[in-house]
């Protein structure tokens, strides 16, 4: 997926607008509903009480770092996988109408897409905003901050037409975010929201900015080129259950069952089928035999997320791209692997929903 492609251009059409528009079809049905959300989809493979507890936990963490005294109403959310353009800009993943808290998204866009809703700004000051989305919406990145160099006070005042143009790098974006929460708080970037709001959100931000680190835009951008790590795991990775593969071997069996709050699905693309995830650390660099047996449709993944030269994912979203991907296994197959120190991600999938059974041997 191309950088530019991934992300929307915020779309801020009037709602009845859009539907006194010709051509829309009607409005999926509310099909799941939990404590913050309510969600509409338009394809038939089941969503996964995993799928559910995560949206419903990032919507609760977005607002509660984002909007605190905000309402508790629900967001209603309509997942859309092929009818997405009939509500938003043809090359968008997602949008959301201003004042309504309702947003249309892909999957893997639906926390991004939040993050706006709950923001909610007139929206001019894209560097800081989009950098939230990505950030709130636990997406990992991985960017080098001298890339920013001489380009802060620039990037800070992006206009709509340079923005429309591509002018905007939501690595970049992303990255500087994650290091102001890192080095500054939540409380910092909850002050970044509040000024997002204004109506003369541009101007707000700098002021807010040199506050909240008592600096000149050129310290600031001096300290975030000389200080800050190149790769940010996202907000919500450290949530997986998580392995340390010592010396010795390990074996594991999971079980599968869609409506398990652990087993996420659809697949990428809405595709039926169902996953649950295990980071894996490894201390040292060993190489492990692994054994895998199954029922029928299962397989295993080894993916390595936060592998040099490619771009990190999301390991809580089951999208998994060929990249990063080491090894794929199906009920039967023995592989060997050579692994770096470093964080993996076990998935456990099934092509299918069902319940389902799946014995990895992970060996010395
Ligand atoms: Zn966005």
């Amino acid at each position: 997926m191309s950088e530019l492609g991934r992300h929307h251009a915020p779309t801020r059409w009037a709602l009845a607008g859009l539907l006194a528009g010709s051509g829309c079809q009607p409005l999926p049905e509310i099909e799941h509903e939990t404590e913050h959300l309510r969600l509409g989809t338009d394809f038939d493979a089941p969503v996964c009480a995993g799928t559910l507890a995560m949206l419903d936990r990032a919507v609760g963490r977005i607002a509660a770092s984002l909007d605190p005294d905000g309402s508790d109403e629900p967001f209603v959310v309509y997942w859309l996988e092929d009818e997405l353009p009939d509500y938003c800009d043809d090359d968008a993943t997602g949008c959301f109408y201003p004042g309504t808290r309702i947003a249309f998204a892909q999957g893997d866009s639906i926390a991004h897409e939040l993050v706006h809703a709950t923001i909610d700004s007139p929206g001019h000051a894209y560097f800081v905003e989009e950098g939230m989305a990505e950030l709130y919406g636990g997406t990992p990145v991985r960017h080098d901050p001298r890339d920013l160099r001489g380009e802060l006070l620039t990037q800070l005042a992006l206009s709509r037409r340079d923005y429309d143009h591509g002018r905007l790098s939501y690595d970049q974006a992303a990255h500087f975010a994650h290091w102001v929460r890192e080095t500054e708080g939540d409380g910092a970037m909850l002050r970044l929201a509040a000024a997002l709001s204004g109506e003369d959100g541009e101007t707000e931000i700098l002021d807010q900015l040199e506050g909240i680190f008592d600096m000149t835009p050129w310290g600031i951008e001096q300290t975030y080129v000389r200080e800050a790590p190149r790769l940010f795991p996202g907000l919500y990775d450290a949530r997986l259950p998580t392995q340390r593969l010592e010396e010795g071997s390990l074996w594991l069996s999971v079980s599968l069952d869609c409506n398990d709050d652990e087993v996420l699905g659809p697949l990428r693309g809405a595709e039926e089928g169902m996953a649950r995830l295990l980071r894996l650390e490894v201390p040292r660099p060993r190489t492990t035999r692994l054994l895998m047996e199954g029922d029928p449709g299962t397989w295993v993944e080894l993916v390595a997320p936060y592998a040099p030269g490619q771009r990190p994912y999301p390991p809580w979203w089951p999208a998994f791209d060929q990249e990063g991907r080491m090894t794929r296994l199906e009920p039967g197959h023995r592989v060997s692997v050579m692994l770096e120190a470093g964080t993996y991600l076990l998935v456990f999938g099934a092509s299918r929903v069902g319940a389902a059974d799946i014995d990895l041997q992970v060996l010395r």
